[in-house]
């Protein structure tokens, strides 16, 4: 992604019925093709691809894909789906947020033919093969249209962003809690119903497998707690969004072994994570609830 190496994740689920989880962006897709490739899976070979949320750090890539491998079902939960087929909406909103930046980060994503996509509904199975399902779970807070992944061949849970971001480098976690959808309610819900799944691996889309999966969803739950009180407390004071920003961005780093580290990981994890995205989701939250 934007030239980096390491910061969105694809996983391919060999098998009978090859699977394709996240395709990170559009201008990522010919490395993911590529990658696939060198694996053995060529263009008739993949059965679905499927993606955890429509963000175009995971989703951006479909469209192209899809193209890729014609005879790829094309798997997203129901309130994704409409803007797989019809991304305009999608990319007018993300080209006001990122502006120019956009074509650097993320590209264009290229529309899905509808009849390709099969939309999910609060829970919903992929067909691996052989009896083995990765089977679907709701799981907003991030986003409204997010689905955790849990593979019964392996106990292996895809979490998407909905655990936060974790940098394997440094072993750090940090929310992800970006506008529009943002709820502290539902994240929660959605970290608790993780728990509960009982898996023996948590796959991050940001980035890699982590085998200590209680303690990783507990810090889960406790960054967004940590974020949600500190953006709490600045907003209550009458901070604008900059200082807010400033003043969460200051209460946290010590928490954060990655801001320690060499620029290059700490811009990594702010371009995942970033303070102004996560402060201004929380902020538009908390508008929403507490007027
Ligand atoms: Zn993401």
């Amino acid at each position: 992604m934007a030239g980096y190496s390491g910061i969105t994740a694809g996983y391919l689920i060999l098998g009978d019925r090859p699977c394709l989880v996240e395709t990170g962006t559009a201008t990522s897709a010919p490395v993911v093709r590529d990658a696939l490739a060198s694996l053995g899976v060529g263009p008739g070979d993949l059965a679905t691809i499927v993606v955890t949320h429509i963000h175009l750090d995971h989703a951006g890539g479909v469209g192209d894909l899809a193209g890729f491998y014609p005879e790829a079902e094309i798997v997203v939960h129901e309130k994704g789906a409409r803007h797989l087929a019809d991304p305009s909406r999608l990319m007018a909103s993300a080209r006001m947020v990122w502006g120019d930046k956009l074509d650097v980060l993320f590209g264009e994503m290229s529309p899905t033919e509808a009849a390709r996509i099969r939309a999910l509904g609060d829970t919903g199975s992929v067909d691996l093969g052989n009896g083995r399902t990765l089977s679907s779970h709701y799981s907003p807070g991030h986003a409204k249209h997010h689905v955790g992944l849990i593979d019964s061949g392996t106990g292996d849970l895809y979490v998407g962003d909905a655990a936060g971001v974790y940098l394997p480098q440094t072993g750090d976690l940090r929310p992800a809690t970006p506008p529009p959808d943002f709820d502290l309610r539902t994240a929660l819900d959605s970290i608790a119903l993780f728990e509960a799944l009982g898996p023996q691996r948590l796959l991050f889309s940001h980035y890699g497998p982590v085998d200590d999966v209680q303690e990783t969803l507990e810090r889960s739950a406790e960054e967004l707690r940590v974020w949600v009180d500190l953006t709490r407390q600045a907003h209550s004071a009458g901070m604008d969004l900059d200082h807010a920003v400033a003043m969460v961005r200051e209460r946290t780093r010590e928490r954060y072994a990655a801001l320690q580290a060499d620029d290059a990981t700490a811009e990594q994890f702010e371009l995942l994570s970033g303070a102004p995205s996560n402060v201004a989701g929380i902020i538009h939250w908390l508008d929403r609830v507490q007027p």
